[in-house]
């Protein structure tokens, strides 16, 4: 498929779920958009694919939780998704027993006592959890709109303990003076390091960014599963764009830019094509390939996901919970705040953990559809296992023994707690072959394009305006600008930008429509 025209008023760089948010904001807009995808299919991380011969089971590959998705964006695109919430929001088993929360007040009160031996524990977690929901409520609405200033947004938040706590001080003082046992903490803490290698002390805060985009999403911190599975957001953001009139080209990659900041010209698979904007869905570090400038520090990732289909539940050593509840929400696994720092102290040597923290979510307990289309799946269940401190470099010199290794590792330490080795629950494809697939951040790298694996393009910045912005530049204002007048970022790697969240997609639109015209965007928000 070729372009139509020869120049439009916005090309975007990039298929991801992002990408069809800005094609589809501007193409309703009236804008001519063209959009190029590197890979044959769209969506990037946010995708369903049978990974498994002879399994109609339609799992969410990658990303597959979603909570910063807002609502006035599925509205505003007219979009066919919802998403359901769990039971459960997190089981965490030590040996034989274990800490649940639930949706249920008395049985998480009831675990925690069991768990803890004290109330103190969970009237702390409700004193918490309570300020963090008011803070959420007041900033989630605050993406989508031109980012604030610092003051601006300590005045959102207006509890000045809890900014203190979570924008300027290292997450682990306030970990530490609110927790004490140590599974607790680590449950708190886990927030803060997914998708990002640090630790509760890190003076450079990115624990405390990582933590903020995981318990404000929605203005709940609610993690819900996507019903129909991640693609099932791709495929109606797709419908969206094109019935708008954006142009989508696939299996076609961009490999160079050129801009004088008025206007620019794209160089794609089979020839060039001009654009008065360029949005660019890949993350910086591949903006900067195609600009040809000196190259920025790469990105390093630092997750092992492992997709799994099951048979069967595994049964638990924790007599108290049974395996629906405990995989219902998510399972901690490793992920105490001694477990969690031990590890990546550990990796930063260079080490593959000795226990590998991970997170579990089965995402048919909640969402059975994505199985049920088969009788040869239909009441299975899809397993997915996110690990922390899976740092790119240590897959560096040996990738696949590396790898090896900590799968092993992590699936030793989650038999260990179940009264069952999980290998005997696996589904065994039409090959012979058990039901497991893990990728590390160099597969994702070589499958996504997510340089050095890392999941959010680069590290995730706090919501405000930099300090030596230029609040009235358009993209400034909407935390989507680079070194280039006419060039923007609308992935990812912007300001507000990492998760499943079509947040950067239609901030990067917003900058688009104000860019030029002032009011507009303004005044249709
Ligand atoms: C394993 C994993 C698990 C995750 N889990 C979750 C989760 O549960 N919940 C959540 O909210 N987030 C999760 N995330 C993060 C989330 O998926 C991403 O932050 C989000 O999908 C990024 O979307 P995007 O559209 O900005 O970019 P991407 O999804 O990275 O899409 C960018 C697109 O640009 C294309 N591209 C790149 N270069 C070019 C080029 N030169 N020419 C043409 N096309 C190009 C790529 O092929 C890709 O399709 C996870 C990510 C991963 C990898």
């Amino acid at each position: 498929m070729k372009p139509v025209r020869s120049s439009y008023d916005v090309v975007i760089v990039g298929g991801g779920h992002n990408g069809l948010v800005a094609a589809a904001y501007l193409a309703r807009a009236g804008r001519s958009v063209l959009l190029f995808e590197r890979q044959p299919r769209i969506g990037g991380a946010a995708v369903s694919a049978r990974v498994f011969a002879g399994f109609d089971a339609r799992l969410s590959r990658y990303s597959y939780l979603v909570s910063l998705l807002p609502r006035s964006i599925v509205n505003d695109l007219g979009l066919r998704f919802v998403t359901a919430r769990r039971s459960v929001s997190s089981y965490t088993p030590v040996g034989e027993q274990g800490l649940l929360v639930s949706s249920a007040h008395a049985r998480t009160e009831a675990s925690f006592a069991r768990f803890t031996g004290s109330q103190r524990e969970f009237r702390a977690w409700q004193g918490f959890y309570g300020a963090i929901g008011r803070m959420a409520r007041r900033v989630f609405p605050s993406l989508t709109r031109p980012l604030p200033s610092r003051d601006e947004l300590r005045t959102i938040v207006a509890d000045q303990a809890l900014w203190e706590g979570v924008f300027e001080r290292p997450l682990g003082e306030t970990i530490e003076s609110t927790f004490i046992d140590d599974t607790v903490r680590g449950v708190v803490l886990t927030d803060a390091l997914i998708g990002t290698f640090t630790r509760a002390h890190d003076p450079s805060l990115r624990q405390n960014r990582c933590f903020l985009y995981h318990v404000i999403g929605g203005g709940t911190g609610q993690w819900e599963v996507p019903v129909g599975g991640m693609g099932a957001l791709t495929d109606t953001l797709a419908v969206a764009a094109r019935s708008a009139g954006a142009e989508i080209i696939t299996a076609c990659e961009v490999t160079k830019i050129d801009t004088d900041d008025t206007t620019a010209e794209v160089e794609f698979c089979e020839g060039r094509v001009g654009a008065r904007h360029v949005l660019v869905n890949a993350a910086p570090f591949v903006l900067a390939e195609l600009l040809g400038d000196s190259t920025p520090r790469k990105p390093a990732g630092a997750q092992l996901k492992v997709n799994m289909l099951l048979r069967r539940l595994p049964r638990l050593h924790d007599l108290h919970v049974g395996p629906r509840e405990a995989f219902s929400g998510t399972f901690h696994l490793g992920e105490s705040y001694t477990q969690l720092d031990r590890a990546y102290r550990e990796a930063a040597m260079g080490r593959i953990p000795s226990v590998p923290p991970a997170e579990i979510y089965c995402h048919t307990l909640t969402d059975p559809t994505i199985v049920a289309s088969d009788s040869a799946t239909r009441g299975m269940h899809t397993l997915t296992l996110f690990g922390l401190h899976a740092h790119a470099d240590l897959f560096a010199v040996d990738p696949e023994g590396a790898k090896t290794g900590m799968v092993n590792a992590t699936l030793a330490h989650l038999d260990s707690v179940l009264a069952e080795p999980i290998t005997d629950c696996l589904a065994v494809d039409e090959n012979g072959a058990p039901c497991m697939e893990a990728l590390t951040p160099p597969d994702l790298e070589r499958e996504l394009g997510l340089p050095g694996g890392h999941i959010f393009h680069r590290e995730l910045a706090f919501p405000y305006l930099p300090n030596e912005a230029d609040p009235t530049d358009p993209a400034t204002r909407w935390g989507v600008s680079t070194d280039h007048r006419n060039i923007f970022l609308c992935g990812a790697g912007a300001i507000r930008g990492g998760g499943v969240s079509g947040i950067p997609g239609h901030n990067a639109a917003m900058a688009v429509l104000e860019d030029g015209h002032p009011t507009w965007a303004r005044t249709s928000i």
